[in-house]
């Protein structure tokens, strides 16, 4: 394949490297806003069961609610960690203002921290 490069736009080498985790947390926020969605309707979905089956439910949406707290909160990082992207400054350690390691960042998309400061 050919690849055609735009004299216009200069190439910016640190967002290329970034391109693949980028794709990476679209994934990633796509599966969690799907799995968010769901726990939505499983939560909201009025039953007819008796009251055995409507307490089994209640626990149900107790573990329901937790993961949805957490699939929320991995949806406030990775929407956080493309705004990064979109703003130069991802991969950025929070703390020490280091640079976080790419590996470390492929394995973690939206890690806001280097390993010394986690
Ligand atoms: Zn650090």
């Amino acid at each position: 394949m050919m690849r055609r490069t735009d004299p216009s736009q200069p190439v910016n080498t640190s967002m290329a490297d970034y391109s693949q985790i980028k794709s990476q947390l679209e994934d990633q926020l796509r599966q969690r806003i799907e799995r968010a969605e769901k726990i939505d309707s499983d939560l909201s979905t009025p039953g007819e069961q008796d009251w055995q089956e409507r307490a089994t439910e209640l626990e149900d949406s107790e573990v329901l609610s937790s993961v949805g707290a957490m699939t929320v909160r991995e949806i406030e990082q990775i929407k956080s960690a493309l705004r990064q992207i979109e703003e130069g400054s991802y991969g950025v350690c929070i703390h020490c203002g280091q640079p976080i390691p790419t590996p470390r960042l492929e394995a973690l998309p939206f890690a806001t921290t280097c390993v010394r400061c986690q």
